[in-house]
């Protein structure tokens, strides 16, 4: 049955049969319930000063205010059967008084705890439990306990009891009541700092990513991509290719330097470049100069040997006939004596120019002194070189040799050919070969062809 039903039942029976016992009875269902409601309030206020943990004290003194109002009730009840049946109080009432009084002093010396100041405004909440209910309800309660063990009758009923006792307590609630108040407010406090805290985190989060992002920003601009183009440039650099400078040579920092450092590298190999180009092209040119006669243009006698002789090596390696032609121009010391020696230059000049000419690829001509030519023909026989040399004989002969002042001259020219075969051949037994063979053109009348052999 529940108490409440159990207390309505109890005032449905005639006075005569509310027994002290059964009033007790449901006196204590009734306050057996209290521990339940202590408990689900100490549950509450645990969550709560688990949320907010500033407010712990404040909670901790409401939940004694709680337990304080709770103990002070039962405190009442226990005088309700003794006023009710006007009997003196029991030994065992005398005693639940005396452990709940010692309770509920624990409990106000709990709330007054040395160093845990309650809110000054809560102060004068505080002080009248202290005079209301712990000056006059308490004395009203010691009265009848007094009058109890005097054996004296009673000086109220329960009713007057309850209208006396019951106002003692209302200071307990007002103070429970402005603990809690107070516990919201501050409970509110927080929760707006802690709102505002969050506002300040996300802002100052966002500005630091944004801060972040601006300086991953630059370093990408100021240092990762000229780092790249850096790299790049050195790469093409070490390949040789000097095309572009790596730029960002303005910049006043050790990035500006290392740049400004590899353009002037690639500056100083485009130099490098061109002056090994240069000193190619000098040697190209010193060589071809140490090789041409200095007067027609052609091979000279130098370049002439060493041709020569590759020929011949090559020669002798696949067993070809390997000729040489050498022709003097005839009575050319009667060319400087009657028109002088430049225009006998210009003969020189005019005849080589004629004798190339009329070669083909591969068909060496060169100065061999003087007014002495020869000729190497590639890849032809003895009799084929014979047939050459009549050729170049009769162009030398026919061909009208205009001079620089415009006076045309006729000259002739006496050729000696020789050729070898085998790997005895030398170039000089060669040519000697030959020069007898042009000395007997020579002696047999000039302007002719004689071969050796
Ligand atoms: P031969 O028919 O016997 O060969 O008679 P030649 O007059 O041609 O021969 P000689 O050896 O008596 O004369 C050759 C001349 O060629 C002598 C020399 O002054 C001339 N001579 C040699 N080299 C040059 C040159 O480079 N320029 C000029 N203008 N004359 C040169
Ligand atoms: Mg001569
Ligand atoms: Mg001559």
């Amino acid at each position: 049955m529940l108490p409440g039903a159990a207390v309505d039942q109890l005032a449905g029976l005639p006075p005569a049969a509310r027994t002290p016992e059964r009033l007790k009875q449901v006196i204590d269902q009734m306050f057996a319930l209290v521990p339940l409601a202590l408990d689900a309030a100490a549950g509450y206020t645990l969550d709560a000063e688990r949320a907010y943990p500033r407010i712990a004290r404040t909670l901790i003194k409401a939940r004694y205010a709680v337990e304080l109002r709770e103990y002070a009730g039962r405190l009442g009840s226990v005088l309700t059967a003794p006023l009710a049946t006007r009997q003196p109080l029991t030994q065992d009432e005398h005693a639940l008084l005396q452990t709940l009084r010692g309770r509920l002093a624990q409990l106000r010396q709990q709330m007054q705890a040395p160093g845990e100041d309650n809110p000054p405004d809560l102060a004068p909440v505080a002080q009248r439990v202290d005079t209301i209910y712990f000056g006059d309800g308490l004395r009203l309660v010691a009265a009848i306990e007094q009058a109890s063990r005097a054996g004296r009758p009673y000086d109220m009923d329960t009713g007057q009891l309850a209208q006396r006792y019951v106002p003692t307590m209302a200071p307990i609630l007002t103070l429970r009541d402005e603990l809690l108040k107070e516990a919201q407010t501050q409970a509110h406090s927080d929760h707006e700092l802690a709102r505002r805290e969050l506002w300040i985190a996300v802002l100052s989060g966002a500005a630091i990513l944004l801060a972040l992002t601006l300086l991953l920003l630059i370093v990408r601009r100021r240092v990762v991509v000229p780092l790249l183009r850096a790299t790049r440039a050195v790469i093409r650099l070490g390949n040789g290719d000097y095309s572009r400078d790596p730029g960002g040579s303005q910049r006043a920092d050790e990035i500006g330097d290392m740049l400004r450092a590899l353009s002037t590298l690639r500056n100083n190999s485009i130099e490098r470049q061109q002056l090994e180009l240069e000193r190619q092209s000098l040697i190209d040119e010193l060589r071809s100069r140490a090789n041409t006669d200095y007067l027609t243009g052609i091979l000279n006698r130098r370049a002439f040997t060493t041709a020569g002789n590759q020929r011949l090596h090559r020669a002798q390696q696949s067993k070809e006939t390997l000729a040489v032609l050498l022709f003097d121009i005839d009575h050319f010391k009667s060319v400087n004596d009657s028109h002088g020696h430049e225009a006998g230059d210009q003969v020189l000049i005019r005849v080589a120019a004629v004798i190339r000419d009329a070669l083909r690829d591969g068909e060496i001509v060169a100065r061999h002194g003087g007014e002495e030519f020869v000729v190497m023909p590639a890849h032809c026989s003895h009799e084929q070189a014979c047939a050459l040399a009549e050729r170049l004989r009769e162009l030398i002969a026919r061909e009208p040799l205009t001079m620089a002042d415009g006076q045309v001259l006729r000259v002739t020219a006496s050729f000696g050919v020789a050729s070898a075969t085998g790997p005895a051949a030398a170039l000089d037994d060669l040519l000697h070969a030959a020069d007898l063979a042009l000395y007997r053109a020579k002696r047999k009348g000039r302007n002719r062809v004689e071969s050796a052999g």
